[in-house]
């Protein structure tokens, strides 16, 4: 009982695993069909549609919070114009207490002098007299005091007391000047603290706008890089339609001989001249040999390269013309006249690198270079097109036998 279950148990295990490795053995893009991967890369498609909208009502959204930005950061440099012209004022009157400071400190050394001299007459005039109120003058400490008090004394020069009253008239003055002096530093402090706040105030609105810019602006970053993504799924998609294409053309590789011409490189074709696949739409103007990349590519005659380009450095598949219009590196060559009295021209298109240069005399068979998928190629393959008289022809009319 037990090993019969045991057994049953067994063959579920082998049989899911069978099942498992079926799907996983099989390639994701055989199992879509072209219809079915057209209608993805349609949806992928209108997705970047509809977000490309988005990123631009977003890049308006942003150049309307940049011109608001720009209007703030006229007005902040203002502002910084005014507090320059506060500072300035501000400044100069600082320099008039300083000046004010130093002639009261003067005058008051001068009021000392003076106040010295006057007390040493009155000392003199002590020494020969016993008048009282001498003595209760030079005994003032205060000198509001002593003002007051020789004004009562006869003894005192009535020239020295003029002189004193002069310079205390002049000390008044100075700190009255002084006293509107402060007034002026706290006005101009004042509108300084007034412009400051204003400063304060736009730097941040500046920088609300600013973070409101770095949110629109990551917005609009993350929907270009969605788009990017879609790019990518797109150019997958359309590579596994030219797979589906190319596996439905058949498997090896096929050499064609026997006609006037070498066949141009070894590999299996992946699309026929005028092909109607998903990827030239009935445009093709030669043949595509499909081939590992850095397979040999041959002359299919004796010639003179007319043409080459070597700088595409786009060696892999893509759905977009970067180089060559199309071609990536390529060599035209000059065949010369046929038998026929026609001029034959070959282009060899897409290759990895080109390995013959301009007018460089070329025999059938001598390897021009190899094969790439550079310029507008979906994976590694020769195209491989043939002009007589200057019109394009299907090479494969001067082909043959199939070896
Ligand atoms: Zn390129
Ligand atoms: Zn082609």
């Amino acid at each position: 009982m037990k090993t019969r279950s045991f057994k049953i148990f067994s063959v579920l295990v082998s049989l899911f695993l069978l099942v498992t490795a079926a799907f996983t053995a099989t390639p994701v893009y055989a199992a879509k069909t072209k219809s079915q991967l057209q209608n993805e890369i349609n949806q992928l498609r209108s997705e970047q549609k509809a977000n490309q909208k988005k990123i631009n009502s977003l890049k308006n959204d942003i150049n309307k919070q940049q011109e608001l930005k720009d209007a703030i950061m006229q007005q902040m440099a203002l502002v910084s114009k005014e507090i320059d012209a506060c500072n300035r004022q501000i400044n100069e009157v600082n320099a008039k207490i300083a000046a004010n400071k130093a002639e009261i400190k003067q005058k008051n050394a001068e009021i000392e002098k003076t106040k010295l001299a006057f007390k040493k007459r009155l000392r003199a005039i002590y020494m020969s007299n016993t008048n009282s109120n001498v003595q209760v003058l030079l005994g003032a400490d205060d000198f509001a005091q002593f003002l007051e008090l020789s004004q009562l004394t006869a003894s005192v020069a009535a020239k020295d007391k003029k002189m004193i009253e002069e310079i205390v008239a002049a000390v008044k003055l100075l700190e009255e000047k002084q006293a509107e002096n402060n007034t002026l530093l706290e006005e101009q402090m004042t509108i300084k603290n007034t412009i400051i706040q204003k400063q304060n105030a736009l730097a941040e609105q500046n920088n609300e706008i600013q973070a409101i810019i770095s949110k629109l602006n990551s917005s609009k970053g993350s929907l270009e890089s969605a788009n990017q993504t879609k790019d990518a799924q797109i150019n997958q998609k359309y590579a596994d339609m030219a797979e589906i294409d190319r596996a439905s053309s058949g498997g090896g590789s096929i050499d064609y001989d026997g006609g006037p011409f070498l066949w141009p490189a070894s590999g299996r074709i992946s699309a026929y001249y005028k092909s109607n696949d998903s990827v030239h739409n009935g445009n093709h103007n030669g043949v595509d040999i499909a081939a590992p990349f850095g397979t040999k590519i041959m002359a299919i005659s004796d010639g003179v390269v007319k043409e080459i380009r070597n700088s595409c450095p786009h060696n892999y598949g893509k759905r977009s013309n970067c180089c060559g219009n199309g071609y990536g590196n390529y060599v035209i060559i000059d065949h010369g006249k046929g038998s026929d009295g026609k001029i034959y021209v070959a282009w060899y298109a897409h290759m990895q690198s080109v390995a013959v240069s301009p007018g460089q005399t070329i025999k059938r068979g001598q390897i021009i270079g190899y094969v790439g998928s550079t310029g507008f190629s979906t994976g590694a393959h020769l195209h491989f097109g043939l002009k007589v008289n200057g019109g394009w022809v299907d090479p494969m009319s001067y082909y043959t036998k199939v070896k």
